[in-house]
């Protein structure tokens, strides 16, 4: 009998004995310590994963039931917190915080018998798009270890496409889950905004923040998003909109779906070999049977000055509370304000304080008509443009990211480039739009290249449908 390596294969196998949780973790963390050069972990929970593990087969040797992730090894990005485990997100403001309680999106992993096997670094609260911003070195694409495995998720992304956990956590304010999982071949989900909880996330930019799950195939991403997916009143943006369970639509095809393309996007891109790759995702899905219109989103090209502006204004708020009073390190000076100012001037590092600094100014007198508000009413053009192409498309395709992988260091030198990373992903954010990134191939030089489909609120059954269709056709990608 061959191993188990996806999520449902694995909780199956734990569940009819023909593994033992203990054993799937075992090797989770054989294979973990043998790639740590990837930097994929900033904690690894041996521990108190073995730990659940073993109870997991305790209570199925009592012949108690078994949740739908019993025995799955799974990472989780280190801005969620996890009770009685360091909480860094990155960040050296961070060093000594362990949260004393579980973000509700680690309940629910927990409740369907997950083992959590530690947490994955990122770039610091999640800014970023290289995971170069982390304050403990970046994550190397496992795809080439030269280059970035994108960000800010990158520890969660490259740690599924190594293979050494079949699914993972991350978090999604403007493309950080569907970027990385587009750098690293594999598929991530970024739901609805409101679809799933956000308490015991740490907050970046609120009215954007999402957790969302990576997966080496769209079945795994799937799994882990229905256990996600629900109402918390702990967190008052929670829907209570009902739930639908994705993994029954695996298998729904694209025929009849109606397609939006972006025909003056894809003229625009500087890549052929994005083009051509998003070219034939397009192929596939119509010879899948479904049929392919053209739409515009007019304020496109806006995103990103949007995004960058409310983005960093909400995280110069939320970022206020790291005051060397309540969390983490302190560096005590002689006044109460001098003690915050070292504090700050220590913990942060440069690209957080980068954004702080411009979504200071962008909410300043006199400066806040010109740019947030502003931004705020561009951001409403944005949300029009999609519902006037969902009027005439059922999903919208895009590239997941203008580029394959770039190399560690190419960009770090200009903020604006990196930040041009993110042109296909913020849309959706900004829109409160669910998408999923998955694989449309490789280059020549074999790195992933992805696709990105965006959907009306709620209705990520039928993206995790369209992207399994896609899948069936470019096949699961893996590094060699
Ligand atoms: N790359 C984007 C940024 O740097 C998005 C980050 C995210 O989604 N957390 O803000």
């Amino acid at each position: 009998m061959s191993t188990p390596t996806t999520v449902p294969a694995m909780a199956a196998a734990v569940a009819r004995g023909e593994t033992t949780a203990v054993a799937l973790t075992q090797a989770a963390l054989a294979r973990i310590d043998s790639a740590a050069s990837l930097n994929a972990f900033l904690h690894v929970d041996r521990d108190g994963a073995l730990g659940a593990a073993a109870e997991v087969d305790a209570k199925r040797s009592r012949g108690e039931a078994l949740g739908r992730l019993a025995g799955v090894p799974i990472a989780v990005k280190d801005n969620l917190a996890m009770r009685g485990l360091p909480l860094t997100c990155a960040s050296r403001i961070l060093e000594g915080y362990v949260p004393p309680y579980d973000a509700h999106v680690v309940e629910r992993l927990r409740a369907e018998g997950a083992v959590l096997v530690g947490k994955t670094n990122m770039d610091e609260f999640a800014m970023g798009s290289s995971n170069e911003n982390s304050a403990y070195g970046p994550v190397k694409n496992p795809w080439d270890t030269s280059r970035a495995p994108g960000g800010s998720s990158g520890g969660s992304a490259a740690c599924v496409a190594a293979r050494l956990v079949p699914a993972s956590l991350g978090s999604d304010t403007g493309g950080s889950v569907r970027q990385p999982a587009s750098f690293c071949g594999i598929t991530a989900l970024k739901p609805t905004y409101g679809r799933v909880s956000r308490y015991g996330l740490v907050a970046f930019a609120s009215s954007l923040d999402q957790v969302g799950p990576f997966g080496a195939t769209v079945e795994d991403t799937a799994a882990l998003f229905d256990v996600i997916a629900g109402h918390d009143p702990r967190d008052a943006t929670s829907s209570t909109e009902a739930r639908v369970e994705t993994r029954d639509h695996l298998l729904d095809g694209v025929a009849g779906l109606r397609v939006g393309v972006l025909r003056a996007a894809l003229d625009d891109l500087r890549d052929d070999e994005v083009r051509a790759s998003t070219l034939a995702a397009i192929d596939a899905l119509r010879a899948a049977g479904a049929q392919i219109v053209d739409v515009e989103l007019p304020h496109l090209s806006s995103a990103v000055s949007v995004y960058y502006l409310i983005a960093t204004a909400e995280a110069s708020s939320n970022l206020a509370r790291f005051d060397g009073m309540r969390y983490g390190v302190r560096k005590t000076a002689s006044s109460l304000v001098g003690t915050m100012e070292a504090t700050r001037t220590a913990g942060f590092g440069r690209e957080v304080k980068r954004r702080i600094l411009l979504g200071t100014y962008a909410l300043s007198a006199g400066y806040y008509d010109a740019f947030y508000l502003k931004a705020q009413k561009v951001r409403t053009l944005i949300c029009r443009d999609y519902a006037a192409a969902f009027a005439r498309c059922d999903v919208v395709l895009t590239p997941t990211a203008p580029t394959p992988a770039f190399a560690l260091g190419e960009k770090t030198s200009d903020p604006l480039e990196m930040y041009l990373a993110d042109v296909f992903t913020l849309p959706p954010s900004l829109a409160g739009l669910p998408a999923i990134a998955t694989p449309s191939g490789l280059s020549r030089a074999g790195l992933p290249i992805g696709v990105q489909l965006t959907a009306p609120a709620f209705t990520e059954a039928r993206l995790v449908a369209a992207a399994a269709a896609l899948e069936a056709h470019v096949g699961v990608l893996a590094p060699r």
